[in-house]
């Protein structure tokens, strides 16, 4: 039963994935302070440690050793992950603006969004080292051409430590094929002192590496840059000035501004800004969380005190590093190993741990699948509307007009993305029929939480069923709504019918069955709600989710498309059989392995939807597969796509317009003789 004590009162919100947020938010999700929603931002779905790119460069670390999961991490912890893009800060009406999306609003903020790239324009053969999730990216492809042994000629612009790691880790991994150059203006490592300079520079020139001690120009011919110099500022438009600096007082919060904190490189501290160092973004982190407990439970504020000098550690590619603390400066194999004793204990922070969600289900129990997963399976509906189940998607409403009713629990945190996908999935219901979408009513259900939260949560939802909507012609009707445990949204479409209504149930004589989207939803939104999807395969799905959906009436007027469904809860297996009226006659399975999310294979073994075995039971009158060993026929699917049954001798032509659509996984799948 809820209660007035489980609304949510607070939205604390972590702008940017930078160490002291990562941090911060963790020690915060560990011991949730009560009757808050925590959420991170961040436009990318990994983020990287800075202090272990060199030794990725160097190719001793893979990229998921030295990035954090963001949905995983989120997924396990119960945070809201909100995936976006900054643009701005409304202080009044307590809200940070988004690029193509609704404002984000909060009632404490922490920004932590580190430096900016450097003004001078980026292309393949310049790139900034900051900021450092677009460097990994830019990197990939110096490194591919490096580990193909591509002749490699390059120029790293900076003296101080990000330049030297980076100068010292692709001499490593290139060798003889990397001829690699170091411009300094003022100095190695000049804020370590005269010691360790000499030994970085000593390292250097062991290692073949030309140091050129003048200001770097311009880009010289053929060769590659990298600019590790310098800081630079973040610029975000705050109550609609452009600001790029953010002075704070001691206990981390903006200036004037009581409820917003600033961490990391972009905090410019008062009286004498730091040093822009991961070390000191990383010490601010224990009295950011303090803070923010301060300010949501009342209590004092701590100070954040940093140390005049700490110890550094720099790699001088993976076989040495150097440490530095007041002065003294000691160089050995053995800080390497020590560096990276501390690297990997700062990432298993984030990769070990455990999950701290409702989800939290016992060991012999599997958490039940949401999306279209989490519907009641067929052979209940069976059961209750006798063996013959097999209704249209879409109900004749008189004359010109079909509806239909569709919905869903959340899978995903984000109620703006959740309701995007939802508002598909409900519209292919009516779209696969050929009809035209124009009415929609909303029943949405909102966690529960205080008025001015669930403005801010109902916003989001419905701006995104809005543009949905507007996508295919619709716009909202009405609807009503409601406060509960868990996000849910029911979507009722009114439509007009088609002239020439595609059906469900395929007729008499000889099919092609073609599969217009690839599946392994089910499994994947599976893995994800347990945090065990990787941040590319997430990535991956999230592009499925939000893709366009086929556009039936474009290929209806080249091609005789004899009935269609659109693929759902009851997967590939349990949809074909309700086109085929539950008759398997002369049925046979395409010899090729079902259209599906790359990964999916694997993943649907290791983590099944909560729907298999029932649509295992709902689908088992068809013959086994020839190749689906992963039971990815059963898998329920959320924005499926659509299944299109075509006489054979179409079948080519419409798989070449669906590839010219976009639809590049579309395969004939299955037969009738
Ligand atoms: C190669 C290299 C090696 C380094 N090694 C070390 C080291 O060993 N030790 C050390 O102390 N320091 C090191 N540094 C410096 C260190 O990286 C930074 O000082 C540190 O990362 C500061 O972190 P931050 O928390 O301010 O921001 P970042 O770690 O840069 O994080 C900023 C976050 O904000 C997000 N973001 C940015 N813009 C937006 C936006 N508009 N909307 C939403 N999100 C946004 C980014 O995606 C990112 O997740 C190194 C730097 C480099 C380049």
């Amino acid at each position: 039963m809820l209660s007035t004590s489980d609304r949510i009162e607070h939205d604390v919100v972590f702008a940017g994935a930078g160490h002291a947020n990562m941090l911060a938010l963790r020690m915060l999700a560990m011991s949730p302070p009560p009757q808050t929603c925590l959420t991170l931002v961040s436009p990318q779905s990994e983020a990287a440690y800075s202090g272990m790119v060199p030794g990725y460069l160097a190719g001793r670390y893979a990229r998921k050793d030295i990035c954090i999961n963001l949905p995983a991490f989120c997924a396990k912890l119960g945070i809201r992950f909100v995936q976006g893009h900054i643009t701005g800060l409304d202080s009044k009406a307590k809200q940070i603006l988004m690029e193509n999306q609704p404002a984000i609003g909060y009632d404490i903020l922490s920004l932590n969004l580190g430096a900016a790239g450097a003004s001078t324009p980026e292309g393949n053969n310049l790139i900034c080292a900051k900021p450092v999730h677009n460097f990994m990216n830019k990197i990939e492809y110096l490194i591919e051409k490096i580990d193909n042994h591509i002749e490699s000629k390059i120029d790293v612009v900076g003296g101080g430590a990000a330049g030297v790691e980076i100068a010292m880790a692709l001499k490593e991994r290139g060798g003889v094929h990397a001829e690699v150059s170091l411009f300094h203006r003022s100095g190695i490592l000049k804020e370590l002192g005269q010691r360790a300079a000499k030994h970085a520079e000593a390292a250097l020139r062991r290692a073949g590496i030309n140091i050129i001690s003048a200001q770097w120009q311009a880009q010289r011919p053929d060769r590659i840059t990298i600019m590790a110099a310098g800081y630079h500022p973040q610029n975000i438009l705050v109550d609609q000035e452009l600001q790029n600096k953010f002075p704070i007082r001691s206990d981390l919060k903006l200036q004037g501004h009581d409820d917003i904190f600033v961490v990391g490189d972009m905090a410019y501290f008062k009286p004498s800004p730091l040093p822009k160092s991961g070390v000191y973004a990383v010490r601010s982190a224990p009295i950011l969380a303090a803070n923010i407990r301060a300010s949501l439970l009342g209590g004092q504020s701590k100070p954040f005190r940093p140390q005049k000098d700490f110890l550094r550690l720099v790699s001088l590619g993976t076989k040495n590093a150097l440490a530095s603390k007041y002065g003294v400066t000691v160089s050995a194999p053995i800080i390497w190993k020590w560096k990276h004793h501390v690297d990997q204990s700062f990432m298993r922070r984030f990769h070990d741990i455990p999950i701290m969600t409702n989800n939290k289900a016992q060991p012999d129990h599997q958490i039940l699948c949401t999306g279209c997963a989490g519907k009641i399976s067929g052979g209940v509906l069976q059961h209750v509307f006798g063996s013959d189940f097999a209704p249209e998607d879409a109900m004749k409403l008189g004359k010109r007009s079909v509806a239909s009713i569709d919905g869903m629990r959340s899978f995903l945190s984000d109620e703006y993305v959740m309701a995007s996908i939802a508002t598909r999935h409900a519209l292919g219901d009516i779209l696969v029929s050929g009809a035209k979408p124009e009415h929609i009513l909303i029943s949405l259900a909102l966690p529960a939480a205080n008025d001015q939260i669930l403005a801010r949560r109902l916003k989001r939802s419905l701006t995104a069923v809005q543009i949905e909507a507007k996508k295919y012609g619709a716009s909202i009707s009405g609807g009503h709504s409601l406060e509960a445990q868990d996000w849910l949204i029911s979507l009722a479409i009114i439509g007009r019918s088609s002239p020439q209504p595609i059906p469900k149930q395929i007729p008499d004589g000889p099919v092609s069955i073609i599969q217009t989207d690839p599946v392994g939803v089910g499994a994947m939104m599976a893995a994800h709600m347990q945090g065990h999807l990787d941040a590319v395969q997430y990535d991956e799905l999230m592009r499925h989710l939000l893709r366009p959906l086929p556009d039936i009436n474009k290929l209806q007027k080249s091609f005789s498309i004899l009935a269609a469904t659109d693929l759902t809860g009851f997967g590939v297996a349990g949809h074909l059989l309700e086109m085929f009226q539950y008759q398997a006659k002369d049925f046979s399975w395409a010899n090729i392995a079902l259209p599906h999310l790359p990964g999916a294979e694997d993943i649907a073994r290791i983590f099944p939807s909560s729907l298999l075995q029932a649509n295992q039971a709902y689908g088992a009158l068809l013959p086994a597969h020839p190749k689906d060993q992963s039971l990815l026929r059963f898998d329920p699917q959320t924005c499926g796509g659509f299944l299109i049954a075509t006489r054979p001798k179409n079948a080519p032509a419409l798989l070449a317009k669906l590839g010219n659509m976009g639809h590049h996984h579309a395969k004939v799948i299955a037969h009738r003789a």
